[in-house]
């Protein structure tokens, strides 16, 4: 297995871990454990009964407790004052320089309170909550209710009420002057808790029976859930976006200073091979063509698929064992070097030299037809004889020319240029012969 593949794998499994944990976090969201608050008379905190004796009312709350419950007798009493009423008040911090309780991840609360009649009975639910925006310590009028008003037909028990359904009345909107910042409910300072007769009792005897008020909430809220989540996601896409980008970035510049490497590579393969071809094609000790180098002259064509004008010249060292006998073979490799040499120095660049073998020459000449061939062919004859060689040696060589027919194959004419040759040699060497005459009536062109 790869390390991509393995790196492929590790990566799938995060994800899958990384959905795995998203999904159990919303489910615990949803269906998980809620943490709870409640005030009953274990609460630990200072109760208040309040009456509207306090605004020039004559109405009378008053609190016992009977066991695990507290019971609030109301005597609502009709008065100068336009709206009597009775309260209980859970009181979350006396101190007001201490923050109260933050209820703000909690989305519900349920009342365990019971009533008794008569009729018209309402209660009023509210969170008392402070900011120092708009409340002053010490004056509770000014901390802000978040309120709810139950009417009889509607009160359960228990009775849920969820905290988005609170609102904040207009009247002490007004009376504070509250700017819109601030309209809406706010539950993170809450310092009280009062449960209180509605705004419409009229006069008579009520009683309610507080067993207590429970708070129910999210450890943390919906919306920072959301928050967390979609951050972390896009935090992992970006990385992997990056590093995405960034590995194919590389990959396509190892590709590309692969793609130069390979084709430089091949560009000297090429040149390599180019010269061993050359190297197969030339005589290692004259360094001109050799039989195989020479071919390709006898496959050229004209435009119109017709033989191309050709002319060989078959060129023999005269008595050359001679030279070898007298003075030994380097001697007569050196003759050899300086033989080919003279040739290609008296000869034009498109006419190819090639060794034939042992000191046997052959020169094609491309557009030259026997006239020009013959021609040429003497005056390497008399280059040669007048040519200063090493150790005074006397060099001479014998000539064949012939040029091709229409149609000959290369062996038919390379067959006649050697004929022409021995030839030449038979009639005293030293001498250029051409095929086109029968070889009984050939002239010495000497
Ligand atoms: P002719 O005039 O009839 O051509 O006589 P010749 O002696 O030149 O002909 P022959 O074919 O009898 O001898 C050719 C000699 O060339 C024989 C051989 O030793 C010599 N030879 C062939 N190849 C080489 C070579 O590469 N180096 C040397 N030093 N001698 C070579
Ligand atoms: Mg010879
Ligand atoms: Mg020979």
């Amino acid at each position: 297995m790869t390390m991509a593949i393995q790196q492929e794998i590790t990566k799938a499994r995060l994800l899958g871990l990384l959905i795995l944990i998203t999904l159990v976090l919303l489910l615990l969201q949803y269906y998980g454990p809620q943490k709870t608050l409640v005030l009953g008379v274990d609460a630990g905190v200072r109760i208040e009964t309040i009456d509207d004796r306090g605004n020039g009312g004559s109405s009378i709350a008053h609190l016992t407790r009977d066991g695990e419950r507290f019971i609030l007798d109301c005597d609502i009493v009709a008065s100068s004052y336009a709206w009597p009423y009775c309260e209980i008040s859970f009181i979350l911090t006396d101190d007001v320089t201490r923050r109260g309780i933050d209820l703000s991840t909690f989305t519900e609360v349920e009342l365990h309170i019971h009533y008794s009649q008569p009729q018209d009975f309402g209660i009023r639910f509210q969170l008392v909550n402070f900011n120092p925006a708009y409340a002053k310590p010490g004056d509770s009028n000014s901390q802000k209710y978040n309120a709810i008003e139950l009417y009889d037909t509607h009160i359960r028990y228990p009775q849920l009420i969820e905290l988005s359904h609170m609102q904040v009345p207009t009247w002490w909107l007004s009376q504070g002057k509250i700017p819109p910042d601030y309209w809406g409910p706010e539950f993170d300072d809450v310092r009280g808790v009062q449960i209180a007769t509605g705004e419409r009792v009229t006069p008579g005897k009520y009683q309610m029976i507080i067993e207590h008020v429970e708070f129910r909430g999210k450890y943390i809220s919906d919306h920072q859930l959301l928050l967390v989540l979609v951050s972390i996601w896009t935090a992992l896409g970006l990385i992997y976006f990056v590093n995405t980008f960034r590995k194919a970035k590389l990959e396509l510049q190892n590709n590309q200073q692969r793609q130069v490497q390979l084709e430089s590579l091949n560009k000297l393969l090429n040149q390599e091979q180019q010269k061993l071809e050359e190297r197969l094609a030339r005589d290692p000790l004259t360094g001109v063509l050799n039989r195989e180098g020479l071919a390709p002259v006898f496959q050229q064509l004209n435009s119109d698929g017709t033989q191309a004008l050709l002319s060989l010249i078959f060129i023999d060292i005269d008595h050359f064992k001679r030279i070898n006998d007298q003075y030994g073979h380097n001697v007569g490799d050196q003759a050899l070097l300086v033989f080919a040499q003279s040739l290609s120095a008296n000869t034009r660049n498109h006419d190819l030299l090639a060794r034939w073998g042992g000191e046997e020459f052959v020169l094609a000449c491309p557009d030259t037809n026997i006239e020009n061939a013959l021609g040429l062919a003497e005056k390497l004859r008399r280059c040669i004889e007048e040519t200063e060689w090493p150790k005074g040696l006397k060099v001479t060589a014998s000539f064949g020319v012939a040029q091709q027919m229409e149609g000959e194959s290369p062996t038919d004419f390379i067959g006649r240029a050697d004929k022409a040759l021995y030839v030449a040699k038979a009639q005293g060497r030293n001498c250029v012969r051409s095929s086109q005459q029968p070889p009984a009536q050939l002239i010495a062109v000497k």
